[in-house]
């Protein structure tokens, strides 16, 4: 894969030219008689798939081609280079003096061929502050119920490509990331699953990085709460199987459910008085009680339904206990939304629909806030806020929310 001469596997292989780190980022450079590699050291394949690139250099400069077949030439290597470095290359270009830059996700490169020196190329990670970390919220801004909001789909794209960090945070407590992925997929937006994190997600998560002594939870809620729980790796125990135990064996919730570590609950549509009772003899037995979020209602195509906040509402008073809250308008789910990318949650802009929601969480974290009017908030809603808690941009459209995005690139 990489044609190197001779003398410089030679030398390398006998020491006498060695990788040196460069500064204040994570590529290494090595210097030899014939050709210059760069790569980024934690990633073989990039460094391996550079370094062809640059082989290539030094042999232009033995024989020369014409502009066409070189610029031909070099795509074929820049798409190469893209594939082994695993970036989506957003912008590249070629210049007639030799030097093909390079820019993708995570990193942007410069190779520079010159006929009568050695080549010489630099890879720079794109820092943190080069890229935007946008949380954004799905029921309300990319789309309203079953219809996507016009556009959305493709400014997220947009940015995505662009190497902006794109999370999604809902509080919607019955769906597992999977689900999300499928339908953010076919509306033609950015997902991957490590980039949902629903109020289950962030629950799971914030249970697994803070309280590592909790391994058994009962679960009071759909199954993508079950699922989400597990996959970090703690026994579940659904409400429903607990409140079938106290009901067949006549025991109470806590020997039902295995005397669980805690409990965390979030809509559940199958909700009884046993599921409660089991939750209750829990949280009132010591379990850590945890609410994925407080909703008192949610929308469905025609109604208003009880939402997670309701079926918290009846354990708490059941068992006398106040959950801790994950879910917006809390902080925590921003929180982990930001961790998921290993950011911090000030840096964020959040583009929610929500006042009460999405803007108070940001607020809660030091985040701003992109108010969208696509979803629950009217214009008059906006205007009755006090100038001190207006958000720090809003977006009628899909359009607008585009212009507001390009306004926070760095020059
Ligand atoms: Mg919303």
């Amino acid at each position: 894969m990489v044609s190197l001469k001779q003398n410089d596997r030679e030398a390398m292989a006998s020491g006498r030219i060695a990788p040196s780190p460069c500064p204040g980022c994570n590529a290494i450079v090595i210097r030899g008689p014939s050709a210059v590699l760069g790569g980024l050291e934690t990633r073989r394949m990039v460094a391996l798939g550079y370094a062809w690139i640059l082989a290539v250099g030094v042999q232009r400069r033995r024989r020369p081609r014409s502009k066409q077949a070189l610029e031909r030439r070099h795509d074929a290597q820049l798409a190469r280079f893209a594939d082994s470095a695993d970036i989506a290359a957003s912008r590249r270009s070629f210049r007639i003096d030799g030097t093909i830059v390079i820019r993708g996700r995570r990193a942007e490169g410069t190779l520079r061929l010159n006929e009568r020196a050695a080549p010489t190329a630099s890879i720079r990670r794109m820092a943190a502050a080069d890229r935007l970390l946008l949380l954004v919220d799905l029921d309300g801004v990319v789309y309203r119920g079953a219809d996507p909001v016009p556009g959305v789909a493709a400014v997220l794209t947009a940015r995505a490509n662009a190497g902006d960090d794109v999370v999604y945070v809902t509080n919607n407590s019955m769906h597992y990331r999977a689900d999300y992925v499928t339908r953010l997929t076919d509306l033609g937006a950015p997902v991957a699953a490590d980039r949902v994190v629903s109020a289950p997600r962030a629950t799971a998560l914030y249970l697994r990085e803070r309280h590592p002594e909790v391994r058994r939870v009962l679960a009071v809620g759909a199954s993508g709460l079950d699922r989400e729980l597990r996959d970090v790796g703690l026994e579940v125990v659904n409400a429903g199987f607990a409140a079938e135990r106290m009901a067949r064996e006549g025991i109470d919730g806590v020997g039902a459910a295995g005397a669980p570590d805690a409990v965390v609950a979030g809509v559940d549509p199958q909700l009884t008085y046993l599921r409660i009772a089991a939750a209750a003899d829990c949280v009132r037995a010591g379990a850590r009680f945890l609410a994925t979020n407080r909703d008192p209602v949610y929308p469905t195509e025609r109604w208003l339904r009880p939402g997670a906040g309701s079926v918290v509402a009846a354990i708490e008073v059941a068992s006398g206990v106040t959950p801790l809250t994950i879910g917006k308008p809390e902080p925590l789910l921003m929180e982990e939304a930001a961790h998921a990318t290993g950011r911090d949650p000030r840096e964020a802009y959040v583009i929610g629909d929500g006042i009460v929601t999405d803007l108070a969480a940001a607020n809660a974290v030091g985040a701003r806030t992109i108010l969208m009017l696509t979803g629950v908030t009217t214009g008059a809603a906006l205007e009755a806020l006090p100038s001190a808690d207006k958000p720090f941009a809003v977006a009628a459209d899909a359009t607008e929310l585009a212009q507001v995005l390009e306004g926070l690139r760095p020059a």
